[in-house]
């Protein structure tokens, strides 16, 4: 879609003034669509998703018609389904509106003190942005009055939808005079929302924007195949050498969300997290901190997230693969804004999960790359880089004078200077919060497994209903060691429990599993020896059907 400059619009010059300062080079497609039509008076549905620039592209006609009549009251009302959305609209308008003096907004939305908001609507305002629920309270209270309304706006229609305020609309728009223009935005079309635009607009032009070319086209894209049990540390390796902050992390459920977060920051990353659990309060102070810097790593859903702007953003990591096509472009589409080129990291566990992601990249027709996870090797190297880089910033930039000769000090007491850099060093490296290094261990889990332990592949055959082995002891074997659990036919257990639990949590190929023996009371089975280290540490970290599973290695003592 062609996009054109903003002075092709014939905008007044304030706007224009307005538009500089805050830096727009040209309208983005859904702007460049819909400006002219909503100039022109036309009542328009737009479809576009989030972070397109919808907030200006119905506000700057909805300006350019208040410069134009020079009326008093309430002339522009625009419904936004959350009190971030509305306050986020009230505040690109006010940026918009800064070179006109007697125009004002007020976002008015629930959960702030209202008295504050009468004060603010009885000292004159033009614009008012706001959520359903507070605007009908206002209006009961007559302290807004929607008799001068001439544009309405339905901003993010259809979550106002899903959010329940259909009946809320109805009634906000029983007081708004039918002579008016309306304005609905949506991400998405519904038959409900057709429906809505059916009662309140009159011949509307529909604007939709193709959703893909927007995002992915910029933005490039990796894919990681990793047991579940290892996403965390994966994360951690890919945020340590690439860096990315400010970065936003989604998974698809509220547990999720608060797991990871608490398992982040325990590894000493400042993260935060966002879902719609948390109260209003809480939500508004993580994106407060988030957007001043002050965090790291935003981990939240897709709902929390939806229509929240945020831009430059480092990368996106999809920590679980989104559960609609759709919300993958929504997620990584926040990554690399405004010519900005961005990251987008997804994770994905187990053949039905690739399947999902192949759907995804035929969808948004993109490439995305396998990546492989950092080693421990590269991930200590990008922070020993690191901290080279600010030894030599100190040591040029900073009078260290005073600290030499605390070394110095040091130094005749016997400790070479090697032993005191090399102990602050580690408590420099550690002070951070990053406990733990990086795990050798852990890359051998990283690493294309399924290569390493192919060897014995296609020799093997199972049952493929419960996983036995009809492979016997010999030759092949040597290479493998027995692994005791301490769950068996008592506790339900049976061959497909065991394969299932090593494979979803280690990565381990099933088909690497050796003979599985189940007694009453433990089982055993074998695995090559290289992975003995691995399976033993994640089941004892996991359940298999709900109960501690004791993994160690198997002697004949047992
Ligand atoms: P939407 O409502 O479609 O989700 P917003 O109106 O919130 O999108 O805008 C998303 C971001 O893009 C905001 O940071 C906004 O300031 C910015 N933006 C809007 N118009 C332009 C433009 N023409 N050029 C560059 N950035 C823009
Ligand atoms: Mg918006």
């Amino acid at each position: 879609m062609q996009t054109i400059p903003f002075s092709e619009f014939g905008l007044s010059a304030p706007v224009m003034q307005a538009i500089d300062d805050i830096g727009y080079e040209e309208a983005t497609p859904i702007q460049t669509a819909a400006i002219p039509l909503l100039m022109s008076g036309r009542d328009v549905i737009g479809q576009s998703q989030t972070g397109t620039g919808k907030t200006a592209a119905f506000a700057i006609p909805a300006i350019e018609r208040l410069l134009a009549d020079c009326e008093k009251g309430v002339q522009v009302l625009i419904l936004c389904p959350t009190r971030e959305l509305a306050i986020q609209a009230c505040e690109e308008i006010r940026k918009l509106t800064r070179h006109i003096d007697w125009i004002h907004t007020a976002a008015v939305y629930g959960g702030q003190d209202i008295e504050r908001q009468i004060r603010l609507l009885r000292s004159g305002v033009q614009i008012v942005v706001g959520t359903p629920g507070r605007i009908m309270d206002h209006m009961r209270r007559h302290t807004l009055r929607l008799g001068d309304v001439k544009i309405a706006i339905l901003d993010e229609a259809d979550e106002m939808l899903s959010m329940g305020f259909r009946d809320d609309i109805d009634t906000i728009f029983t007081d708004i005079p039918q002579e008016r223009q309306t304005v609905l935005f949506s991400a998405t079309m519904s038959s409900e929302i057709m429906e809505i635009t059916k009662l309140y607009q009159t011949n509307p032009e529909i604007i939709r924007v193709v959703r893909k070319e927007l995002t992915v086209s910029e933005i490039e894209q990796y894919y990681y195949n990793i047991p579940h049990s290892h996403k965390i540390e994966a994360l951690s390796r890919l945020m340590d050498v690439y860096h990315p902050e400010p970065a936003m992390i989604f998974c698809n459920t509220k547990k999720q969300v608060d797991e990871l977060v608490s398992a982040m920051q325990q590894r000493g990353y400042v993260a935060e997290g966002l879902h719609g659990d948390m109260k209003q309060q809480a939500r508004d102070h993580v994106m407060n901190t988030f957007r001043g810097g002050k965090v790291d790593f935003l981990i939240a859903t897709d709902v929390a997230a939806r229509g929240i702007d945020i831009s430059g953003i480092g990368a996106v990591f999809n920590y679980d693969i989104p559960q609609d096509v759709e919300y993958y472009v929504h997620r990584i589409g926040r990554t690399g804004r405004a010519g900005k080129s961005g990251l987008a990291f997804t994770f994905v566990t187990g053949s039905r999960e690739m399947a999902e992601l192949r759907c995804i990249m035929k969808y948004t027709r993109s490439e995305i790359t396998k990546g492989t996870i950092p080693t421990s090797e590269q991930v200590m190297e990008c922070r020993r880089l690191r901290f080279a880089k600010k030894v030599c910033a100190s040591v040029e930039n900073e009078d260290l004078s005073e600290y030499m000769r605390m070394v110095e000090q040091l130094a005749d007491e016997g400790i070479s200077a090697i032993e005191i850099a090399a102990a602050l060093l580690k408590a420099e490296m550690t002070s951070d919060g990053r406990t733990s290094m990086p795990s050798e261990a852990d890359d051998f889990a990283f690493a294309g497994h399924e290569h390493r332990f192919g060897r014995n592949a296609g020799s093997e055959r199972r049952d493929s209903r419960d996983g036995r082995r009809n492979r016997r002891s010999g030759d092949r074997d040597k290479n493998m060691v027995k692994i005791y659990i301490g769950l068996g036919s008592s506790a339900g257990i049976k061959p497909g429990h065991i394969v299932g639990a090593v494979a979803n949590e280690t990565g381990l190929p099933g088909r690497s599993i050796g003979r599985i023996e189940i007694s009453d009371r433990y089982s055993t089975f074998d695995v090559p020896q290289e992975a003995a280290e691995l399976v033993i540490n994640t089941l004892n970290k996991t359940r298999i059907m709900g109960r501690r599973v004791s993994a160690r290695l198997f002697t004949e003592q047992f």
